[in-house]
């Protein structure tokens, strides 16, 4: 599905610049669903908004599919971004004074699709998610969860291949945290791959592969035993 070879990022900060990904290298097969965890200012959501392609790179390769995803044009980002992708976010970005339907029906407005078929189907979006019930409802009547259903719902109807979640469970107690999951996983035996950012480790327990990142760099290691090394040897 992708790969992303010596990939490196930096931010310009004043004067000097910022190394926020260091030489990432990763693959992900069509079909997966991953957790990429780590702590708080570890390059998690850079990492997202690069394979998004909504974020550039300094050096390095991402290939999406048999693309390489360099210096795209905004045009052709756009492109791959609506053939190829869906998005879902920590705090759900609906349109406040949309109903959920139009909410989900959003996309498709913006590829030309007619109102009866956009509504059409937003509503059997909005049934895969369990919320046909609340189709009229503004997200301001809605709970968390059922707000990111709707969001998860609008990542959907453009039929994606892959779902990228930035923190999706982020602003959610952690009841609700495992039903957004469970549906998570439902997706991905769909066959959509399934990318969540997370920095729960209880999130990435329900992932069958976790990738860890920290200060940028991707680490192997499980997290328990970077403690042992850091401790002093004793010779
Ligand atoms: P995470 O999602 O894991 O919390 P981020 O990818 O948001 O981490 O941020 C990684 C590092 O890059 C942090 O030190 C953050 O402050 C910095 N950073 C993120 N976005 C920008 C930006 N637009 N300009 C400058 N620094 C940024
Ligand atoms: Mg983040």
């Amino acid at each position: 599905m992708l790969r992303l070879s010596k990939l490196n990022k930096y931010y310009k900060v004043g004067t000097h610049s910022l190394h926020v990904l260091r030489d990432v290298d990763l693959e992900i097969g069509e079909g997966e669903m991953v957790a990429i965890m780590g702590s708080s200012g570890s390059g998690k959501s850079t990492l997202l908004n690069i394979l998004g392609i909504l974020d550039d790179y300094d050096s390095g390769e991402y290939w999406l599919g048999d693309t390489l995803i360099k210096n795209l044009s905004e045009t052709k980002s756009a492109n791959y971004r609506n053939r190829f992708l869906g998005f879902v976010f920590q705090s759900f970005n609906l349109l406040p004074f949309k109903t959920a339907m139009e909410n989900v029906a959003l996309p498709l407005y913006y590829q030309g699709v007619n109102r009866r078929r956009r509504n059409q189907q937003a509503m059997q979006y909005l049934e895969r998610v369990g919320l046909a019930d609340w189709a009229d409802h503004t997200p301001a009547e809605m709970s968390g969860g059922q707000k990111q259903r709707v969001a998860i719902a609008r990542a959907l109807i453009g039929k994606p291949r892959m779902i990228l979640a930035d923190e999706p469970t982020g602003a959610l107690d952690s009841t609700t945290s495992g039903q957004i999951m469970e549906l998570m996983s439902e997706i991905n035996r769909s066959g959509i791959t399934v990318l969540i950012v997370t920095h729960d480790p209880e999130v990435a327990a329900k992932t069958p592969r976790t990738i860890r990142i920290h200060d940028g760099k991707i680490v192997n290691a499980p997290i328990s035993s970077e403690k042992v090394i850091s401790e002093p040897a004793v010779l």
